[in-house]
């Protein structure tokens, strides 16, 4: 969907309409296009796609995942209050707390495992509800539906960021959630080749007002990067679908090392949280955080002796990633706050790409065993 053959050409991938304006027929005349911040063949193309994917009447493109989280923010007024899960993505974490506190918004944190600790943080100027499930790094599942009913009783709107499971597996507006937020960058894009962000609704005056924001603000994706995911979205399934694979039994063989403290991955079998992953999730995604026996260095050790994964942050391509979250990803998160949170300095994430699984297994094998 979004990817019918171009209606102008009958091109059957949809062309990068690679223009900034738009001609019109007469002054004040506009035609569909006017301007490419405002609207632009491709992206809408894309926009079209993400809410299909996502099951929502609406879908928005934005430059990334920050721009698309930091758009729906300010939907958001001076002295309205947010909760948000304590283990959202680092740089979620540094723009509530280090950009928009400044501009008069109230965040509280709590562990959204369990919905009476956000029950409980409601208050009366509570307008968003902010949760990630899958949480980044730890893994931690969130009821969306609980959530989202927390959220209708308090007139607050509930967002959860879907990037860790994709479309794919799972789709947050089917259990009550308003809108749901991606970083296009990792699994609908796919390869490691571009930054992108999205968000899909199906609530018209949210729609509205974001599609407003989205073009008052301007942090749009140009016509090629919106080309790159809806790219990526034709092979998305199969993605999916080897990343999962792969990653159960990188997960398997993990949770077999004796080098490995804990494992995080919402497909372990015995997962406390089983009921609800079983409801809202078709799948368990590829993305694993394990912590490591030892400290800092001994991961900093493990991570160079590998072949096959690359030391890199972020996720979602068809490559296979790890990271050292304390010192990558969430190193924008003050170390006490990070270390209350779990985020410790033993802990390892890996994003498992599309290679054939028992390379993978081979090279973590031969890290763990040069230790
Ligand atoms: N949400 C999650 C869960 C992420 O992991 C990231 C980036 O890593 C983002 C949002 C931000 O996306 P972007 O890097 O495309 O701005």
């Amino acid at each position: 969907m979004g990817q019918e053959p171009d209606p102008a050409t009958g091109s059957v991938t949809v062309p990068v309409y690679l223009t900034s304006t738009f001609y019109q027929a007469q002054p004040g005349k506009e035609g569909k296009y006017v301007y490419s911040r405002s609207g632009n063949p491709t992206r809408s193309a894309l926009e079209r796609s993400l809410a299909v994917l996502e099951g929502g009447k609406y879908g928005l493109a934005f430059s990334s995942g920050m721009a698309a989280t930091t758009t729906v923010l300010l939907l958001l007024r001076k002295g309205d209050h947010v909760i948000a899960g304590d283990d959202v993505y680092g740089g979620t974490y540094r723009l509530f707390e280090q950009v928009l506190r400044d501009h008069g918004l109230q965040f509280t944190y709590v562990d959204p495992r369990n919905p009476d600790n956000v029950q409980k943080a409601v208050r009366k100027n509570t307008r968003m509800l902010w949760v990630e499930t899958p949480t980044n790094p730890l893994m931690k599942i969130v009821d969306i539906r609980a959530v989202a009913r927390i959220a209708k009783k308090a007139g607050a709107v509930c967002v959860v960021d879907n990037t860790f499971m994709s479309p794919f597996f799972q789709n947050p507006l089917q259990h009550g959630a308003d809108i749901v937020v991606h970083s296009t960058t990792k699994y609908l894009g796919g390869h490691s080749d571009l930054i992108g962000g999205a968000a899909v609704t199906s609530n018209p005056k949210l729609y509205e007002r974001l599609k407003f924001l989205q073009n008052a603000v301007g942090a749009v994706p140009g016509p090629l990067d919106a080309w790159l995911v809806l790219r990526g979205v034709k092979t998305l399934a199969l993605r999916m679908e080897r990343h999962d694979e792969n990653a159960r039994q990188v997960s398997e063989f993990l949770q077999k090392q004796p080098r490995v403290e804990q494992v995080y991955y919402p497909g372990l079998p015995d997962h406390p949280q089983r009921d609800t992953i079983k409801r809202q999730m078709r799948g368990y995604g590829g993305m694993i955080s394990f912590q490591l026996k030892g400290g800092f260095e001994q991961c900093e050790k493990f991570l160079k002796r590998l072949k096959i994964f690359t030391l890199a942050e972020s996720l979602g391509g068809v490559e296979s990633l790890i990271e050292h979250p304390a010192s990558m990803t969430h190193a924008s998160v003050p170390r006490e706050t990070r270390l209350k949170r779990g985020v410790t300095d033993n802990l390892i994430r890996i994003s498992v790409g599309i290679e054939d699984a028992s390379d993978l297994v081979q090279d973590l094998d031969q890290a763990f065993r040069a230790m």
